[in-house]
């Protein structure tokens, strides 16, 4: 049984790059798509993901070297469908199906987005990949994930990580920070965590989506989250 009946999974381009500190390490792949067909098979979960592209390429890292925002937001997107297309093909090989939709028109690369496809293929039992973001530029894929977490109306948004949780403070820089169960959105904001941008946090709390933010890193750690054990910090009103 799962906790969701939906969710919608967001994970970090970095996160793909394993310890090469660049690209798709194909381990790191592997070992997320396996974790996913465990996951799916245990509970039954409809999981829809959007991935990051931050292990490739981010808009504004091409500004200091000349790119324009928008030319390198796209650059960012593109960067998204690769990571898509590679989760896509590991699930393959795992033997579960996926859907690689596209915020942006690039068939045959993958299926135009739209909510009610999506929708239909998560019916189906397939893994449903949301790439290019929210297909516009001056967004992130934080953003994109909430807006397909509340699109396509799932129980949560659960944005993995490489730490435990929200902390007082970066955890990776303060060892005094400390973890929060709990947390409003209104808190986030207050205190200023940045733990995911504004507009994402935003996202969510005017539409009421849950978040729980947990670490990816750990294996396991998904399948807990999804049998109903506390993990991570639960955003909610
Ligand atoms: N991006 C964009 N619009 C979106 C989502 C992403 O323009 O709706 C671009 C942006 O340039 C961003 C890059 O894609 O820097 C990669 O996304 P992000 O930085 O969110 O990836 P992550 O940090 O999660 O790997």
């Amino acid at each position: 049984m799962s906790r969701y009946r939906r969710v919608l999974l967001k994970l970090s381009g970095e996160s793909l790059q394993g310890k090469q500190g660049y690209g798709i390490d194909p381990d790191k792949l592997s070992a997320y798509a396996q974790e996913i067909k465990e996951v799916v098979d245990a509970t039954g979960t409809e999981i829809a993901i959007v991935i990051g592209g931050g292990n490739i390429f981010r808009g504004l890292t091409g500004i200091g070297k000349g790119v324009d925002r928008v030319k390198g937001d796209q650059m960012g997107m593109l960067a998204t469908t690769i990571n898509s297309l590679g989760l896509s093909a590991a699930l393959e090989t795992v033997g579960l199906e996926s859907v690689v939709f596209t915020a942006i028109q690039m068939a045959p690369v993958g299926r135009f987005y739209n909510k009610w496809d999506a929708i239909a293929a998560l019916r189906e039992g397939k893994i449903v990949i949301c790439s290019c973001g929210t297909g516009n530029p001056y967004f992130t894929t934080d953003t994109g994930a909430s807006l397909r977490a509340v699109e396509l109306e799932c129980d949560a948004m659960l944005k993995g990580t490489r730490v435990d949780g929200i902390y007082t403070a970066d955890p990776e820089k303060d060892p005094s920070a400390t973890k929060y169960d709990t947390i409003t959105y209104d808190e986030i904001y207050e205190q200023n965590l940045r733990v995911m941008d504004l507009t994402a946090t935003a996202m969510c709390r005017e539409n009421g989506m849950p978040i729980v933010v947990f670490n990816m890193d750990k294996p396991g750690n998904l399948m807990r989250l999804l049998s109903g054990e506390t993990t991570g910090t639960l955003v909610t009103e």
